[in-house]
């Protein structure tokens, strides 16, 4: 054996070596040697670390045309994302999937409270008039969460501004019958149409006044700039927002029906900025032809097809003209249907190579199922996933839909499959059950299930909960040395970044092991 006595030459001796340590991606995942590989049957090997933690990017696209700083999706299922779940995602960064296991108008209605939430302009703003009553704007504030209103001559936009409105105008107002013209106040700050909105923002501040009119050159009201926008705007620096509007970006899922083509005509009229098509087998003749009319119909709006697990399906998604795809059948926490079905892949298999495919082609993709902590996560962007969307992880926390229960001293909420006999079995209004168009299952006289339904234990806020996620994510990119998701994801394809298979006996080595008992906690805040 040859010895080396000079430390200096110790990098220059590895070339003797022919290769880096460890393995390839792509030997990794080649499948003669060990078949279909889950998150949990490989490491990724640390590298280089000259970066500080909390200035790694994870900024990523999860369709040709949106971009989002922190590259998580919550799921559209109905034990997990309606509209407060939604607006925590794209606040902390993220994004959430509306489900569609409820009526056309009650998903639209989510998709309006999400845009609604946070505003540039309001060019829409709900406007009263001089002869209506406080009980009308108590209704207001009971139906829509807030009570600045403007007053106009006419009680509409484009009327003349003759005064506002606001909570502290009524607050201990006792008599709900006094006209509004005898509350309202009528000394106002205005900013003139035209103007940016940074200039309106400084005028909304410098006035030290909760709402700034916008009026025209006539004194008619155009628009309307709320103070708690600027705080939402500072106290969220990453949220995912649409640029000119400022309103949070939101995604909705439906199938692949003919009145799904009727639902999502009120999505977009809600504001949809982008629809996923919900199937557990997405290439089939059914969303090809959804995936091309929405495309041909909303041309500006973007459409996550699949799911898909092979490059096959992908391709025929891909040539219908997906923005995006969406990758897993059978890796979710409640799902069944590898066992039921015999269809699927593993997760890790599945992610690289349609992500390897897809990216040929400027498609991003979402690792979707299977995603239980933050390792698991980096190993779907390592794989090439541009995102990851997650179910079980985010059940449980406050912003789902749900009431918390008690079982065995554990505060519990329930987490349930959308293939399982308990979602496919609820109404949704007309349009029948979005769960069993999933599975192309309506038509059965007998339902198979392709999920569970269980429990999961109360996680707290989901705010608190992403940027656990998110700080966890970035110490993993400080330890294989990359700074952004992306320079990673490169460095993987040229093979810089290395790989290693684990044994079962590794897996066990990399759990708590040889303890009496122990007490996981995973972050504190
Ligand atoms: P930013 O990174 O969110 O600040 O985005 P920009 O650089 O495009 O911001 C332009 C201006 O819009 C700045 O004055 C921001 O403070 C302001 N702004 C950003 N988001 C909002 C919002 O939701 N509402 C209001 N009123 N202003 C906003
Ligand atoms: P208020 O003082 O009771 O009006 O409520 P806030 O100013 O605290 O909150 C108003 C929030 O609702 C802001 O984020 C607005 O962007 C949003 N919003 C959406 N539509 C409207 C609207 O028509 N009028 C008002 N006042 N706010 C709206
Ligand atoms: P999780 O994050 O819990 O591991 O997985 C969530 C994902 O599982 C969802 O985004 C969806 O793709 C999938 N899924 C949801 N419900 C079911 C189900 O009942 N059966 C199957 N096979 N997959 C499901």
């Amino acid at each position: 054996m040859t010895s080396y006595l000079d430390i200096s030459t110790a990098n220059a001796v590895l070339s003797e070596y022919g290769r880096p340590d460890g393995l390839s991606v792509e030997a990794l995942m080649d499948e003669q040697i060990s078949g279909g590989l889950t998150y949990n049957d490989f490491l990724v090997l640390p590298g280089f670390i000259d970066f500080a933690a909390e200035k790694a990017s994870l900024e990523s696209k999860i369709t040709k045309n949106i971009s989002i700083k922190v590259p998580f999706l919550s799921s559209p299922m109905d034990t997990v994302t309606e509209a407060e779940m939604a607006i925590s995602m794209a606040l902390m960064g993220g994004i959430g999937i509306i489900h569609h296991n409820c009526s056309a108008e009650e998903q639209a209605a989510m998709v309006r409270n999400v845009k609604k939430f946070e505003n540039g302009f309001i060019n829409d703003p709900v406007v009263l008039s001089p002869e209506n009553t406080v009980a009308d704007v108590k209704e207001i504030k009971a139906t829509s969460g807030f009570c600045g209103v403007p007053i106009t001559e006419n009680g509409k936009l484009l009327g003349k501004l003759v005064g506002i409105v606001t909570a502290r105008d009524i607050q201990f107002h006792q008599d709900d019958s006094t006209l509004l013209k005898d509350v309202m106040t009528t000394d106002l700050v205005v900013g003139q149409e035209g103007i940016t909105l940074n200039k309106a923002n400084d005028i909304l501040c410098s006035s030290k006044k909760g709402k700034l009119p916008i009026v025209n050159k006539d004194g008619a009201l155009v628009a309307l700039l709320a103070r708690s926008d600027l705080l939402k705007n500072q106290n969220y620096p990453n949220a995912s927002k649409v640029d000119k509007s400022k309103q949070l970006l939101v995604g909705a899922a439906i199938g692949t029906r003919p009145d799904d083509k009727e639902r999502l005509a009120l999505l977009v009229d809600a504001g949809l900025d982008v629809v996923i098509l919900d199937s557990s087998q997405g290439n089939s003749v059914y969303q090809l032809e959804m995936v091309r009319w929405v495309k041909s119909t909303y041309p500006t709006l973007d459409v996550i097809a699949g799911n898909v697990v092979t490059r096959e399906q992908a391709a025929n998604l891909i040539e219908a003209g997906a923005d995006g795809l969406r990758i897993g059948m059978g890796s979710g926490s409640i799902c069944i249907t590898q066992e039921v079905m015999a269809c699927g892949r593993p997760q890790a298999t599945a992610v690289y190579r349609v992500s390897e495919f897809a990216r040929r082609f400027g498609v991003p993709t979402i690792a979707d199922g299977g995603v239980g902590n933050v390792g698991h996560i980096v190993k779907a962007l390592a794989l090439g996933a541009n995102a990851v969307m997650m179910g079980g992880l985010l059940a449980g926390t406050t912003e789902t839909p749900g009431e918390y229960f008690y079982h065995e001293g554990q505060r519990l909420k329930r987490y349930r499959g959308m293939g399982s006999i308990d979602a496919m079995g609820q109404t949704s209004g007309k349009d029948g059950n979005a769960a069993t168009k999933r599975y192309f299952s309506e038509g059965d006289a007998v339902k198979v299930a392709q999920g569970v339904v269980g429990n999961v234990v109360d996680k707290g806020s989901v705010r608190k909960f992403i940027q656990y996620l998110v700080t966890g994510v970035q110490h993993s990119l400080q330890d294989i040395g990359y700074p952004s998701v992306a320079t990673m994801k490169q460095a993987v394809y040229d093979g810089k970044v290395r790989f290693e298979k684990r044994t079962a006996a590794a897996q066990m080595e990399g759990g708590v092991h040889g303890l009496h008992s122990f007490e996981k906690k995973l972050f504190s805040a």
